[in-house]
Formats: C-alpha cells, structure tokens, sequence
C-alpha cells in the first residue's frame, strides 16, 4: 500500500500575530503551536510520514520547536501559501505517496477523528476537506448597516487536513501556479476533482488572532494536574567528583552509591515517578541489579519522562533543592537546570535548582553526605 503523508504548511511570516516570536511558533500550553500540529499526524496511526514546510528564515525557530521529533528535514516555502504548499508536494515526487494530507500548521487542535473522516472518504473521492455548517445568520454589508440577508442553506466552513490522491492534487497544483486560491480545496475544483466533506470539528480552528490562542489554552485545559516529590541521600566516599543533577563538579571526595548517585537526579525521577502513581525509583531499577552499577542516572530520569508521555502528561515545573556545606552549588546551577530541561526535552525555565545548608547541623551539616528533595508538577 502506497505511503499517506502530511504536509503541515506554516510558512508564513507569522507576524500579523503580535509578538517577537511568529504565530506557528509561539507557545501553546508549552509546545509551539506548529509542534502540536506535526504530533496530532506524527500520532495518528493511518500517517506514514509528516512533513513540514516552513518560513526559509525560520530554520532556528523550527529546530527548537521539534526537537525530539522525528521528521525529514524541512521544505522551504514560498510567497503565498499555495506556493508552499506546491513546494511541499514537489518535494514528495521522488517518492511519492499515495494520498496527501495537506494541513495548516496554525490548527494544531485538530482530533485523530477528523484525519481518519477525511483519509476514509479518500477511498471514493480524489479529494475530501473537513467542513462545518454555518450556525450564524449570514449578512452582506459595509461594516456600518446590512445590506442584504445571505442565504447560508448549502454554505460551509472549509477546514485542513485537506486530503488528496497524491498524483491529482499534485497536477492540480502545478496547473494551478501563479494563482493565489486560499485553500488546495479550491486548487482540486480549478483542476475538476471532486472534493468530497465529511465533518470537521469545532476545535479544529485557525488560531489567527491573540484570542485564538487563549481559546486553544482553555481547550486544551490545565489537565488533570499532579504533584510529585521525591527525596533522596548518599553518603560521601571515596573519590574526586561528585555528580549533581547531571553535572560532574570537581571534589576532594565521591558519593558511594550503586549508580552514579546523583541525589538530585534521583530526587528529582522519584517526584516524577510519584507525581503519576509509578512506584519509585529503586522499583524501576533495582540496585540488586548489576546492569545498573555506575549507571548515568540521566537514565533513570529520561525514563520517568517517558512513563509521563506514555501516560499523555507533561511537565508543569520541577524544582530541586540541594542541601550540603560543599561543594558550592551557585556556580553550577545553569548548567544543572540546563542538564534537566535537555534529559526531559522541555524548555529551561521549567526547572529550578536551588542549594541550601543545614548551618553545620546534622549529617550534612557534618559533611558527611548530601540530600535532595524535589518537588515535580504535571498534567495529564
Ligand atoms: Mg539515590
């Protein structure tokens, strides 16, 4: 069976929007809005491949929005929007799929029952777009007074993915250049094919305007919101290092441990681990199990991250407390959050780490071994 690809075109300027950062790449409840549009097909089981066409000077823009994505390289857009998209299908001719899905990169609400509504009519129809009726009374006027009354019986809202055979659409479009048609909907009629609708959804709107956004939060909602913590410990040993949330800092000593014992780490995965019911960090990873000696404990983290995913939730926030005399924590403290922020694949800002002492009372404040605790939100 012939592969089904998803163009997702966010090639525009983006700056209509307001703001520094472009439309498609602002955020959206923590994820660049593009970046929830190329996840909703890089989800859906019935999408071969997903590729993105963007802005040529968004490139940097673009590499921090998917990192952790698996996609092809970008495709270059053009001037106007059907342009890029018939960059985007030139792009594919080496290999061609056999349907297309071409979306816009600013509904990145749209639901897997949509894509499917539309990759089933595809069976019958060289085309298919997902549309909504008009629930509103339709008036023609100048912006003052109504002129006229538009009938709205047989008129709908055209919304993406707009779904075609590869090879029509892709004629289509190269018959169509030079044109400026709004949608690839518009391009299949130029060109004769039947599109055929099926039913769109009213979440799947164009974020177009700042308010379009705060929509698309409230859609989304805050989640179903969890708190985790964690707490952790390892005495000082031998050695010349200690490793601290990730980052190896220089010491006249070691901590003993069965892995690296980095109590920060470990701090940090047991309040991930607990902010979703999963058990702690020596269930997951026995220390009776030789495969973990020395281990790196980034591998214990990026674990808690994925049974996070797996459960459909995302990090809020974490924050990490170390607590000993030394070593000095305050110099390491960027790099440690970056170190977090990378294990997890979120932004830096969601981390936190903080040091305290205990004023030379109790066992760190005897130097005799470091705590952590750490404090993790999430919503799923
Ligand atoms: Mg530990």
């Amino acid at each position: 069976m012939r592969a089904t690809v998803a163009l997702v075109v966010g090639a525009g300027e983006g700056r209509r929007f307001g703001g520094e950062v472009p439309k498609q790449y602002q955020e959206l409840s923590g994820q660049a809005i593009l970046r929830r549009s190329l996840m909703a097909f890089l989800e859906h089981p019935e999408v071969t491949a997903v590729q993105a066409v963007i802005n040529p000077g968004h490139h940097d823009l673009y590499k921090d929005a998917v990192r952790g994505l698996s996609l092809p390289a970008p495709v270059n857009g053009g001037r106007t929007r059907q342009e890029s998209v018939a960059l985007g299908l030139e792009s594919l001719a080496g290999d061609p799929p056999g349907c297309v899905l071409i979306h816009d990169a600013a509904r990145p609400l749209v639901d897997p029952g949509v894509v499917s509504r539309v990759l089933a009519a595809l069976e019958a129809s060289p085309g298919a777009v997902p549309a909504l009726a008009v629930a509103d009374t339709l008036k023609r006027g100048d912006g003052n007074f109504v002129e006229t009354t538009v009938d709205r019986s047989g008129l709908w809202r055209a919304q993406t993915p707009q779904g075609f055979r590869y090879d029509d659409i892709l004629a289509a479009h190269r018959k169509a250049a030079g044109e400026e048609l709004t949608d690839d909907a518009a391009v299949a009629e130029r060109a004769g094919l039947a599109v055929a609708m099926v039913e769109g959804a009213e979440d799947n709107f164009k974020v177009t305007e700042p308010e379009d956004l705060k929509r698309a939060e409230q859609t989304l909602g805050g989640g179903d919101i969890r708190t985790g913590f964690g707490f952790d410990v390892h005495r000082f040993g031998d050695g010349d290092h200690v490793t601290l949330c990730g980052v190896a800092i220089p010491y006249g000593f070691g901590l003993e441990g069965h892995s690296d014992a980095d109590v920060g780490l470990h701090a940090v995965t047991d309040a991930l681990m607990g902010a979703i019911g999963a058990g702690d960090i020596g269930a997951h990873f026995p220390p009776s199990d030789p495969q973990w000696k020395g281990a790196p404990s980034d591998v214990f983290l990026r674990h808690a991250g994925e049974l996070l995913a797996a459960r459909g939730g995302r990090i809020g926030n974490l924050d990490i407390t170390l607590i000993c005399e030394e070593p000095k924590i305050g110099p390491h403290r960027e790099a440690m959050t970056a170190r977090i922020a990378d294990i997890l694949q979120i932004s830096s800002d969601r981390v936190s780490v903080k040091a305290t002492t205990t004023e030379r009372l109790g066992f760190t404040g005897r130097g005799e071994g470091i705590a952590a605790q750490a404090v993790a939100t999430v919503s799923l």
